[in-house]
């Protein structure tokens, strides 16, 4: 059963990808009745194909909706319906070597030791706002404001300290993502499909604006991040991640493959030589793997629950595999058991970590039961193995379904703004 749900009601999740996950979750969720009928007969004008009754009930329903456009373009007609199924793997759109022979890169200079402060890259417009229908998805899309939003009560970061950035720009996507592939986010039941979240089918606004745009802006954000970052060795985004995104295909709520472009970018640049990515969501950092396989430049390490989805698993540089139940210190016993031979082999002169905090217990779609201590000195662990190595970092917030997801990872950011200090 897709997860297309009625207000007040239950979510069924996707459960054939992600078995062991309890298969209800129970939610609440208060509408705009405007928009929610809107949506309905929006909806209703996709199945009903007489012009007769679809006239009416546009008649009726959208009098006076003026938001209620198509996402499609006028191009999507053509666009064939192709490899969503079993995306090939396909050569990258662009490698490093595209750029330049690797020993004519001129990297940045490393950040001098004791200088590694934090740049906070933040905007408003990574929130996706649906009129009430986006809190139907199992992701919080709000947990971005909500951290932003207690850093500044708190008094951890001054109003207007935060970075904003740009959109990334097509020729940005191009770097990691296929023509093909972009022209099929044109079409709103892809994007649907792609994001598991079927009540964008019935969403009465363009998705171009509402959906893609935010996703663009916070994929420029880790860009931002990272660009930050090589100055004063430590930048966060208070979103991205998106780890499951392939050059071909999105999936796993995730459309743009943020970190796989920034590394690109960075290096066709030549601002950086090699990365290294160390993703400790607890699903497989699948995508990335595929975006940056069979490349020397670049090292991936996954740590993550066996059990849950992706599966199958694709092939990271480096797989960890944990159980259900593993909790904090076996999670972060074996993160460090591997760091060590991870930075050595990778030889990185960035970091990028994919910090998800759905290993975090309650967590529906993973069980890994660890705490809001557990993530804070999970991350912050990693982070002290890149100052120690003088290696720059940034930190992307990527997945995490429970309720108070975004106050782990609230947590684990403020205790690095305290321990660093905020860039002047
Ligand atoms: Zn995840």
């Amino acid at each position: 059963m897709r997860n297309l749900l009625p207000p007040g009601g239950s979510i069924y999740l996707s459960d054939a990808r992600l078995p062991g996950v309890p298969r209800e979750v129970n939610f609440s969720v208060k509408l705009d009745p405007i928009l929610f009928l809107c949506s309905i007969t929006h909806g209703l004008l996709m199945l009903i194909k007489t012009p007769f009754f679809a006239l009416t009930l546009f008649a009726i329903g959208c009098l006076g909706c003026a938001g209620c456009q198509q996402a499609d373009s006028p191009e999507t007609g053509s666009i064939p319906e192709t490899s969503d199924t079993a995306p090939p793997k396909l050569p990258l759109p662009f490698t490093p070597e595209d750029a330049m022979p690797i020993e004519e890169h001129s990297t940045a200079s490393p950040v001098p030791e004791q200088s590694f402060s934090v740049a906070l890259v933040y905007s408003s417009g990574y929130t996706i706002k649906l009129g009430g229908l986006e809190k139907l998805h199992p992701f919080d899309i709000a947990k971005y404001e909500k951290i932003h939003r207690q850093l500044l009560t708190d008094g951890v970061i001054a109003d207007g300290i935060t970075l904003s950035p740009k959109s990334l720009t097509d020729e940005d996507l191009r770097l990691v993502h296929t023509q093909d592939y972009l022209k099929r986010l044109t079409k709103r039941e892809n994007i649907a499909r792609y994001l598991e979240a079927d009540a964008l089918l019935l969403v009465p606004m363009s998705l171009e604006k509402a959906v893609l745009q935010p996703f663009r802006l916070a994929s420029g954000g880790t860009l931002l991040a990272a660009r930050e970052c090589l100055e004063s060795g430590i930048g966060i985004n208070l979103g991205g991640g998106y780890h499951h995104a392939k050059p071909d295909i999105g999936e796993g709520f995730c459309l743009y493959a943020d970190v796989p472009i920034a590394i690109r970018k960075l290096q066709q640049e030549r601002l950086i030589k090699k990365a290294l990515v160390i993703d400790v969501d607890a699903h497989q950092g699948n995508g990335t793997a595929v975006c940056l396989a069979d490349d020397d430049s670049t090292f991936t390490f996954s740590m993550h629950q066996r059990d849950i989805y992706p599966i199958p698993k694709e092939q990271s540089d480096l797989d960890v595999e944990l159980k259900s139940g593993d909790g904090d210190d076996l999670f972060i016993t074996m993160m460090e058991e591997h760091l060590e031979d991870v930075f050595l082999q990778s030889d990185a002169d960035i970091c990028f970590i994919v910090g998800g905090c759905d290993p975090l217990a309650g967590d529906p779609l993973a069980n890994l039961e660890m705490t809001h201590e557990g993530i804070k000195k999970r991350d912050a662990i990693i982070v002290e193995n890149c100052v120690k190595r003088n290696i720059p970092v940034v930190l992307t917030l990527s997945g995490g379904y429970s309720q108070d997801a975004w106050r782990a990872q609230y947590l684990s950011v403020r205790n690095l703004i305290e321990t660093y200090g905020m860039k002047e």
